[in-house]
């Protein structure tokens, strides 16, 4: 079948056919076709969100001649072995001619190549526009079934006729739907973009190529980074050739009046992933400068071997003008060592400037920690803390060292050789070539063959390392049922090794060609062979042979380096926005002249006055809660799991600042105090303990490290600890992690004793929930009485029958305050409360049974 050269070249990149046999046809409106392929070739690799397939359209015109259209591939299913296709039928293109009269039982050719792909950015955005026409769609519901729930997502779409509203798109509860008439206007999208702050949001574009154009020029206005726009151009108006899908003709010249909502003006934030690009900003121009001298470096470092051949040729061909001679070598000596001592020069500079610039890059980081809300440094972002200093600083130097000049010598050194042996010998140079060639389609056929395998790699390894650590961490109960070795682990793990051979395998013939072309010896073959036969044809003479074999043998592999160079580069950059990202990171806001409590003997009054808190904009975790904690009792949250406790109460820990209302402490707000005096005056105990790499004295005395020895012990005896301590190996000195461990009950006595030390007027807790045995438990709850005693506390509640005492029982719901009162009120009442009681009371019950 005739497809022409692009389809030699997909063929020649590795693009496999596959038959479609069509089982349905159904319009979802009148402009809207389905069709319900059988394709059971088509899986032998995973399909990417919003991948593509390339179909084979025959020409209805010209008998035997194909057009290739690319459609998005929806709906795949494997079991059945089918995929459906939707066509927008608004035009006279050879797809849609061929679309509008198929029947089931015909087939029709299709390749997979080069697909498109969408993945959720990280961190995620602060929101998705997805823009296209009705041909977009396929995509765009692909695209929004993998969005996370919470993310705004406005959808900005052209329609060709009334209908269009009806095409049936993925549900998102984020999702805002914008039409526009599509009058032939390239600007229309663009133009209904509106007016607003963009700010770290992701653009995804994919309409006609003028109206692409457009779009993408408008978001460029609003900032959009690159790296945060995907556009590809669907069709093109007035041409029966698009890459994907067919040309249109307006059909609803109706004025313009939809357009995205415009929002009252507001100073643009700027994308979050620019913050790599903003961190290197000050070294911008000096690296561009190392990048100009490291190209002299290397042409200098090249200069000497042109010269010695010049010296060779003219030794050769007789000319024995020996003081011209000597001249020539002096001038090879003074060129290459010139060229060393710029290197070493260049090399020395720049790492005097990135030792310093590491340098204020760590101290920037240091000095952003504190200014932090603690509940920035979950598990997830400690990590990240912890790569952004270690590791991506380290890799920070690569990129200010060497990184430029890397990839400046990968790509000046051959271009200069390739182009010196062009003017020795044009033809030879051009043999050169081949394998170059041969190595870039091999290598092309190699990333489409594999590269769809790559995310179901990552899965496995992930998977594999998570079943490895839950297999550890249960490796007592897998012994006591005596599960067999490793039972599901080693199932896994033999899956893993079955799915890598099944993908590397059919890889290793065309790994071993591409590195065979890439040798030094294949080129120094293609030299010799092709050069004897330009001398033998009289073409060349036999010295101009020289400087092939000197410099052209290992052309190749020099321009594999750009590779390696450009890879190592990419990481850098990554790691640079890494570390810009977390020096990016709201801070919590500080007064200048913070305020002071004042003086009290007794305990402290909180009060959340019409407290809301949003982890993300628009979903409130908690809303409008009003409490008092009066001065010395003990308020308990209750609620069911997610309704928001722990987030209220770490809200009083200023783990977060609130979103709107105020939390006072005798009647000051928390935010105008100082994070001395606020941690002075609210202590916090939770599940998770943190035992420092210290001594015991050192961890309980974390908050006052001042503290005497007498006072240490006099905690720890409160917290009824200190008999343990002293059965430790060094007592009060023997550092925690190394030479001893702790139970975890012990270490939430550790952890009353470091509170009870500190002695905050206003203590948040968060009640346990599982102890191995009852005897910790008893231990802990009673060192906690004690802790408790005198102070206003806050506690969060899982388990009811614990919190019977408490002063105040706050009930919380989604997010809100539902009930207040003592336990005998709240019982007597119907209510969350006495439900959630009757179910615990059951539970209860049910244990004391078993
Ligand atoms: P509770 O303690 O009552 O179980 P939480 O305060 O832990 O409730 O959670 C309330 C809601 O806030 C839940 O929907 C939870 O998923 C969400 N949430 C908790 N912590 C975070 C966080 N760090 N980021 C985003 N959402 C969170």
């Amino acid at each position: 079948m005739a497809r022409g050269f692009q389809g030699a070249m997909l063929k020649a990149l590795g693009a496999g056919d596959h038959v479609l046999e069509v089982l349905s046809v159904e319009d979802l409106t009148r402009h809207y076709r389905r069709i319900v392929f059988s394709a059971p070739t088509l899986f032998d690799r995973p399909f990417e969100t919003a991948g593509y397939l390339r179909l084979w359209v025959p020409d209805a015109a010209k008998p035997g001649r194909h057009h290739q259209r690319g459609y998005t591939i929806v709906a795949p299913d494997e079991a059945a072995g089918t995929i459906t296709l939707e066509f927008a039928m608004h035009a006279s293109g050879p797809a849609v001619t061929w679309a509008a009269s198929v029947e089931p039982g015909e087939r029709i050719t299709a390749s997979r190549y080069g697909s498109t792909k969408f993945a959720v950015g990280d961190p995620v955005p602060d929101g998705y526009v997805l823009i296209g026409d009705t041909a977009a769609i396929p995509a765009l519901n692909s695209v929004l079934a993998v969005l996370p729930d919470d993310v705004p997502v406005e959808v900005l779409l052209e329609r060709s006729h009334d209908d269009d509203v009806d095409i049936p798109m993925t549900p998102h509860p984020g999702m805002r739907v914008t039409w526009v008439p599509q009058t032939g206007d390239p600007a229309a999208l663009a133009d209904a973009l509106g007016e607003r702050d963009w700010s770290n949001w992701y653009a995804w574009v994919t309409a006609e190529s003028a109206a692409t154009r457009r779009v993408r020029g408008r978001l460029k206005e609003f900032g959009f980074p690159r790296s945060e726009i995907h556009a590809q151009a669907y069709w093109m108006r007035g041409r029966a050739m698009g890459t994907k899908h067919d040309a249109e003709t307006p059909a609803v010249p109706s004025p313009r009046t939809e357009a995205i909502p415009a929002e009252t003006p507001k100073p643009r934030e700027g994308w979050r992933s620019r913050a790599g690009s903003t961190l290197l900003a000050p070294l911008k121009g000096r690296l561009i400068l190392a990048g100009a001298v490291q190209a002299v470096v290397s042409l200098l470092q090249l200069a000497p071997f042109v010269v010695l051949v010049e010296l060779c040729r003219r030794v050769l061909s007789g000319d024995a003008d020996e003081r011209a001679l000597r001249g020539l070598g002096l001038l090879a000596l003074v060129l290459f060592l010139s060229g060393t001592v710029l290197a070493l020069l260049l090399i020395t500079a720049m790492h005097v400037l990135d030792a310093r610039f590491g340098h204020e890059v760590r101290t920037a980081i240091v000095a952003k920690l504190p200014r932090l809300p603690l509940g920035w440094f979950t598990e997830r972002s400690s990590g990240r803390v912890k790569q952004a200093v270690a590791d991506d600083a380290a890799n920070l130097h690569y990129l200010v060292t060497h990184a430029v000049l890397d990839v400046v010598a990968a790509v000046v050194t051959p271009l200069a050789v390739l182009g010196y042996l062009f003017a020795v010998e044009p033809l030879l140079a051009t043999v050169l070539l081949i394998p170059l060639a041969v190595f870039g389609i091999l290598t092309a056929r190699m990333v489409s063959a594999s590269s769809a395998a790559i995310p179901a790699a990552v899965e496995w390894t992930a998977r594999a390392g998570s079943e490895a650590i839950a297999y550890l961490d249960g490796l007592p109960v897998v012994r006591a049922y005596d599960l067999g070795p490793g039972g599901r682990l080693r199932a896994t793990l033999e899956k893993h090794a079955a799915f890598l051979e099944g993908w590397q395998r059919p890889l290793l013939g065309r790994r071993t060609a591409t590195d065979l072309v890439t040798r030094p010896s294949t080129s120094l073959l293609v030299i010799a062979a092709a050069g004897t036969g330009l001398v033998i044809a009289g073409v060349m003479s036999p010295v101009d042979l020289l400087p092939f074999l000197l410099l052209g043998v290992t052309f190749s592999t020099q321009l594999l380096a750009i590779g390696y160079g450009l890879g190592s580069l990419r990481e850098a950059v990554a790691a640079a926005r890494r570390i810009g990202l977390v020096l990016t990171e709201p801070e919590l806001a500080a007064e200048d002249t913070p305020g002071v409590l004042p003086a009290v003997g007794g305990g402290r009054s909180v009060r959340f006055a019409s407290v809301s808190f949003a982890y993300k904009p628009g979903h409130p975790v908690v809303s409008d809660v009003d409490i008092e904690l009066r001065p010395g009792t003990v308020t308990a949250l209750v609620g069911p799991s997610g309704a928001g406790k722990s987030t209220l109460a770490a809200l009083l820990a200023r783990f977060h600042d609130v979103t709107a209302g105020a939390i006072t402490i005798d009647g000051t707000d928390l935010r105008a105090l100082s994070t001395e005096e606020l941690y002075a005056t609210v202590g916090f105990v939770f599940q998770q303990v943190s035992v420092l790499d210290a001594s015991v004295r050192d961890n309980i005395a974390l908050a006052r490290p001042g503290a005497t020895d007498a006072e240490i012990e006099a905690a720890a005896r409160a917290a009824l600890i200190h008999e343990r301590v002293e059965r430790l190996p060094d007592g009060y000195d023997t550092v925690l992690g190394r030479a001893a461990r702790l139970s975890g009950g012990e270490e939430q006595r550790l952890q009353i004793a470091r509170a009870i030390l500190a002695d905050p007027k206003v203590l948040v807790l968060d009640e346990a929930t599982a102890f191995a045995d009852p005897e910790s438990e008893f231990q802990v709850q009673r060192a906690l009485s004690r802790l408790i005693a005198g102070r206003t506390v806050l506690v969060i509640a899982h388990r009811l029958h614990t919190v019977t005492d408490a002063d105040a029982i706050a009930v919380l719901d989604g997010g809100r305050l539902v009930q207040y009162g003592t336990h005998p009120e709240l019982v007597a009442r119907p209510g969350l409360y006495r439900e959630l009681w009757t179910a615990a009371g059951a539970t209860r019950e049910q244990e004391a049974h078993a």
